[in-house]
Parts: C-alpha cells; sequence; structure tokens
C-alpha cells in the first residue's frame, strides 16, 4: 500500500526474489511529493545491488543533478565545503548523491515496477479500509471500488498513514516529528559548480535548518524544516519564516536578488526515528515513513525506506517459507530494522541536539574551516560510521585541535 520509494523499493525487491505482489496507490503517477529531493548513496547503493541496470536506467534519465559533497554555512557565516570523496573527479565515475524533483524520481521507480510482470500496479486508487480476514488482510476503496486480499499488507503509505495511527498505534509524538516547506527557485545566485548541497544553520531558525539543494536546469529546491514540538512552541508559520530568511539573511538575499519563486511553496511532516516504535504486527509490515524511519538530523527518509522495504522483502520471504505471518515471527523484522538503522538513528538525534546550540556550530566551524587535513578526514564521516560516532565527542575535537 503506496508506491513511494518505500512501497516500490518493496515490490521491486520481492520482485526480484521471484514473489509477486500488488502495487496500490492513490495517485496516479507521475505526482509530486514534498521533499528536499535529495537522493542519497543509500539509495544508489541498494538499487545498484538489486540490479545495476536500473542504475544505468536512471543516470540515462537526465532528471538528476549529480551531487559531489555538502556546504555547511555556520550562523557566523563560516562556509565549510566537506566533499564526499576526500579526490573525486567529476565527469570520470559515477556521482554519490544526486538531487531529482520527486515528480520525476518517483515516476523513474514506479517505471521500474511496471516492467516487473510478477508486480500488479493499481494507481489512482486510494485505500480507505482495511479488515483482518482470515490468513491475512482485506483492503479496499471507496465503495467497494477497490478490493484486495493478501497474506501480508506492507504498509508504505507515508508520513500520514491512517493504518500506522490507528490499527499499529504509532502515534504523533512532536519531539520525535518535524515539519518542513519546500519550494523551487529558478535563478538562485552562488550554488557551488559541483552541486554541493547546501545547509544553513542560521540563528533566527536553529536549530532547524535551510536548505538550498541544486537541480538541474539551473533550478534549486529550497526549504527549511524544525522540530514540531519547538514549531508549536514558537507559533512558528514556516513559510513566513522561509521568506524571512532568503530577505533578512545579508549573504542569501544577494544571492535570491535575481531568483523567482517556481510554482507554491508546500509543507508536509517528517516522521523521524529518534524514537524506537514497533514496526510489525500479525500479517503486517511498516515501511519508510508510515514506520517514522526519517533520519532525525538530515530528514533524509527516501533512503531508510529503501532499507526498510527491502528488509520487509526478506522478511516476507522467510514468512513465506516458514508459513508464519504472525506478530511474534515478525518481530525478527523489526529486529533487523533496528540493527540496520538503530545506530544510526541514535547518532544522529544525538547530533541533532549538539547542532541546537549556535555558539557550538560556531565553535566547530571556526576549527575545521581552513583546515584541510580534518577536511578530508570529515570526508570519510559519510561512508564511516565509526568515524562518524567519533563526532560526538567532545575528546575526538580537543585531539583535532591539538594538532592543529
Ligand atoms: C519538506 C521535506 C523535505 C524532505 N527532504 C528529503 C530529502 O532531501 N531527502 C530524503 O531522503 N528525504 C527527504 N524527506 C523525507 C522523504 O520525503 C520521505 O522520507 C520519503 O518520501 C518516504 O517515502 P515513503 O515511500 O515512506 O512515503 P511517501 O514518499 O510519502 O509515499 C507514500 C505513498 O503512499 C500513497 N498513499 C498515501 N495514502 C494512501 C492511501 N490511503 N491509499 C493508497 N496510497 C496511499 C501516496 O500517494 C504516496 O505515493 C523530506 C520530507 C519533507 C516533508
Amino acid at each position: 500500500m503506496g508506491a513511494g520509494p518505500g512501497g516500490v523499493a518493496t515490490a521491486l525487491k520481492l520482485s526480484y526474489l521471484g514473489i509477486p505482489s500488488v502495487l496500490i496507490d492513490k495517485a496516479t503517477f507521475p505526482r509530486d511529493k514534498v521533499c528536499g529531493d535529495a537522493i542519497s548513496g543509500k539509495v544508489t547503493t541498494l538499487l545498484n545491488r538489486l540490479d545495476p541496470g536500473i542504475l544505468e536506467r536512471f543516470n540515462r534519465q537526465a532528471i538528476q543533478a549529480d551531487v559531489w559533497g555538502i556546504r555547511f554555512v555556520a550562523p557566523n557565516n563560516k562556509e565549510l565545503d566537506i566533499p564526499f570523496q576526500p579526490n573525486y573527479v567529476r565527469d570520470a565515475q559515477a556521482a554519490p548523491g544526486y538531487v531529482a524533483r520527486r515528480y520525476d524520481f518517483d515516476n523513474f521507480l514506479v517505471e521500474e515496477a511496471r516492467r516487473r510482470d510478477n508486480i500488479q500496479f493499481l494507481e489512482g486508487q486510494a485505500v480507505q479500509e482495511y479488515s483482518r480476514i482470515d490468513g491475512g488482510w482485506q483492503v479496499s476503496g471507496e465503495e467497494g471500488a477497490l478490493q484486495v486480499e493478501a497474506r501480508m499488507l506492507i504498509v508504505a503509505d507515508g508520513a500520514h498513514s491512517a493504518f500506522s495511527r490507528k490499527v499499529a498505534g504509532l502515534e504523533r509524538d512532536f519531539r520525535h516529528h518535524a515539519g518542513a516547506v519546500r519550494a523551487y527557485f529558478s535563478n538562485v545566485g552562488g550554488l557551488s559548480p559541483d552541486n554541493f548541497i547546501e545547509l544553513h544553520f542560521i540563528r533566527s531558525v536553529t536549530p532547524g535548518y535551510f536548505w538550498i539543494f541544486p537541480l538541474p536546469g539551473g533550478f534549486a529546491n529550497v526549504g527549511l524544516g524544525m522540530r514540531s514540538d519547538i514549531l508549536r512552541r514558537r507559533k512558528t508559520n514556516l513559510r513566513k519564516a522561509l521568506f524571512e530568511v532568503i530577505e533578512g539573511h545579508p549573504a542569501l538575499r544577494e544571492r535570491f536578488k535575481n531568483a523567482s519563486l517556481v510554482g507554491e511553496v508546500k509543507g508536509y511532516g517528517l516522521p523521524l526515528g529518534s524514537k524506537r516504535r514497533p514496526l510489525s504486527g500479525d500479517h503486517y509490515m511498516l515501511v519508510g515513513d508510515a514506520g517514522h524511519l526519517v533520519d532525525p538530523l538530515t530528514g533524509e527518509g527516501i533512503g531508510n525506506a529503501f532499507y526498510s522495504g527491502f528488509i520487509a522483502a526478506e522478511q516476507l520471504q522467510q514468512c513465506l517459507a516458514a508459513n508464519d505471518f504472525s506478530a511474534g515471527f515478525l518481530k525478527a523484522y523489526d529486529q533487523r530494522v533496528g540493527r540496520v538503522l538503530g545506530s544510526e538513528m541514535r547518532l544522529s538525534y544525538q547530533m541533532q541536539k549538539m547542532l541546537s546550540y549556535p555558539w557550538l556550530v560556531n565553535l566547530l566551524a571556526n576549527l575545521i574551516a581552513g583546515n584541510r587535513r580534518v577536511v578530508a578526514l570529515l570526508s570519510g564521516m559519510y561512508n564511516d560510521f565509526a568515524l562518524r560516532e567519533q563526532l560526538v565527542k567532545p575528546w575526538f575535537w580537543l585531539k583535532m585541535l591539538w594538532r592543529r
């Protein structure tokens, strides 16, 4: 249920395992999804592992900007460019990350699902009811428009999933949830030639961040996000805050002076994975945003939707082999997702708290800026979890300072 990245990843993985599925979405594709549109190496790694042909077809689409790193901008305006690889050679290798409008990227994924004979794709069909039946679930749409029975229900219907809330009992907890808005702009000045995505830590919107992610054709995805408990406490209107940043911040005002807003500013929720939640029950598994699996630091959710989808597909293979779809047997799914994503979520949560202190971000930016050795070391953090773990330890930074 749901043909976003989580649902399609599950269906594709099942398909390659030889297991047929029905993929249902209320939208007709292509459709928009409010997002920053950044696609991390997690996604490309998993697609490549499934079938390198998928990535080749993706690269032929030309819907994406190749991204080679991240620019962090501290509240004191200090800029840190941390490439994904220390000595990368642009054009000589595939890019480690991308930005592609979800309108295009999700449509590409859906097209991949359409290529597979053992995926039955039903679009434009909203699931409105789910009932437990003997040996599984029955889902149906309005006035019986849709009726599908399944031994396993994979719930991947996103951040507003009614199943997740009403059946699985995953209530929204505002301390572990974020709100964000995104807008498309043309002609933003000062974008990096290597399409570094930009994260700006600006005092007035701390502990959230403002982003600029370059898209092909001179466009950029621009947005602002913050934890929902803080948004509510401060009564922040994110749309207003976005324009206050663009118009009020001297450096950004200059960069946006010739830029034009394309379309509307749109907002949506991000259910963060900083609180561990149950992800399964009798004959069902929650995948992606429906399982609250968004990274609490970066807001990245596509990669985690992919991971959980792949794990769900492998778990279903086990269920079929054992003919056991019970909540008890499915605990293995929760455990595996916890093993794969849990430590990363915990670390991101620690870093989220750390970055909520502007003085600390300034201090770190001062320490790192201009220090090529530290920048090269930090380049490794994207792929090296042990190194990333060091970043929240004062001792690590003291050592860096000492060796300067
Ligand atoms: C402003 C913002 C910026 C973000 N930026 C990034 C980013 O840059 N990079 C990143 O990795 N993540 C980002 N995220 C998070 C990312 O968008 C999500 O984590 C990701 O889309 C989750 O994928 P999903 O498949 O679980 O859900 P979704 O992508 O939401 O897909 C759910 C699908 O279910 C369908 N559906 C819903 N209800 C029903 C129903 N009743 N019946 C049938 N179908 C239904 C929907 O039509 C939809 O197609 C951002 C989120 C926001 C809000």
